[in-house]
């Protein structure tokens, strides 16, 4: 069975030959005598895989010195958990801005430690748009100011993330982090789970300003602060090895073909491919989010009528076209479009929607 376009929203897609490079050192690296898998991380072997890893996303997303980069487990969701305790004080507000199912969980993972409110949020128009910033209600003394840069389930981005004041801007860039140029001296704290468009699961990164780093926070375990992490270089306990190195050879892979601003090029192109499909589509298909604010990375989708989801799922997968199916919590389809995906998987997915419309329209 060939390799399928594969559009789920992750673990997602990885390019074939970072697969390949990592199936060969599965057995073996260098000349380690052993696999990558198998080797000490305080040995040179991975030491130089971690900072090229390092160096190449530094290059990939023109990281300044000022920040430091950390390398975590436990996923986005664990960062989200330990944004207050780094960087707020006890009792001190921290402000959220909402705009779908990753700005909640967000909300949510912070409110045990944090006086967590939203400062904007587009749930009552069902997220199908970002809250402007003239309707931001900011708290004066706020620690940060939480937005996510694109909503992988609702298929909302931001355009451009508006400044937020005197707080510093943490953003979750979990799904779209290298889809195109970043200035990460607009923010804080970035961060990202890397296996929608870095690499494989189970390694996040956490691009922090320095200067956050001296906050005291909130009491916390060593190994839960990222002032402690960036000292020890992201290895105060084991890191995730192999994932480190995975992602080293996507991050290597996207400079080679481009960098960021090629990925923007082609992303937009991707795009606006399934987006003309589903518009032109007389009603058939549909999204519902408003076109200034429509992911160019996820993008949901539904069938005049749902009863044709199923059929739907299942010839597309014997169309070599997988992992449709929409979140739980919209329903309906999910196509999502990361660097990894190649024009030719949309133009694929386009041709298989319109022959689907035609035989069922
Ligand atoms: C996937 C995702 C998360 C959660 O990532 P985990 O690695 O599962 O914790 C958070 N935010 C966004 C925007 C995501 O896409």
């Amino acid at each position: 069975m060939p390799r399928a376009y594969n559009f789920s929203p992750g673990p997602a897609m990885l390019p074939e030959s970072v697969l390949r490079q990592a199936q060969a050192t599965m057995l073996e690296y260098g000349d380690a005598g052993a696999s990558i898998l198998e080797i000490s991380h305080r040995g040179a072997d991975f030491l130089a895989v971690a900072h090229q890893a390092e160096a190449d996303l530094r290059t990939l997303l023109a990281i300044p010195d000022e920040y430091a980069v950390l390398f975590t487990s436990g996923g986005a969701t664990t960062v989200q958990a330990l944004l207050p305790l780094n960087f707020a004080a006890p009792g001190q507000p921290c402000d959220y801005v909402v705009s779908g199912h990753w700005g909640k969980t967000a909300l949510k993972q912070a409110a045990p430690c944090a006086d967590a409110r939203i400062a904007a949020s587009s749930e009552a128009g069902g997220f199908r748009d970002v809250p402007p910033r003239e309707q931001w209600r900011l708290s004066p003394d706020a620690a940060y100011v939480h937005v996510t840069a694109n909503e992988t389930i609702h298929g909302v981005e931001w355009r451009d993330i508006p400044a937020a004041g005197n707080a510093p801007l943490v953003a979750d860039f979990s799904s779209s982090i290298a889809s195109g140029p970043l200035d990460v001296t607009q923010f804080g704290v970035v961060y990202a789970g890397a296996q929608k468009n870095l690499g494989p699961v189970g390694i996040t990164v956490v691009i922090v300003r320095r200067d956050l780093l001296e906050r005291a926070g909130q009491p916390r375990a060593p190994v839960l602060d990222y002032r402690a992490q960036a000292q020890a270089e992201s290895m105060l306990n084991t890191p995730p090895s192999w994932n480190w190195y995975v992602l080293g050879l996507t991050v290597k892979w996207m400079l080679e073909e481009g960098g960021v601003a090629e990925f923007a090029r082609r992303n937009a192109r991707k795009a606006a491919l399934l987006y003309d499909a589903i518009d032109a589509s007389g009603g058939f298909y549909r999204n519902e989010v408003v076109p200034a604010a429509r992911s160019r990375m996820n993008v949901p989708f539904f069938l005049h009528d749902p009863a044709l989801d199923a059929r739907f799922l299942a010839e597309a997968k014997q169309a070599g076209l997988v992992a449709l199916k929409g979140h739980r919590v919209l329903g309906g389809m999910r196509a999502s479009l990361y660097n990894a995906m190649p024009e030719a998987g949309v133009q694929a997915l386009v041709e298989f929607m319109h022959g689907f419309r035609n035989a069922h329209g």
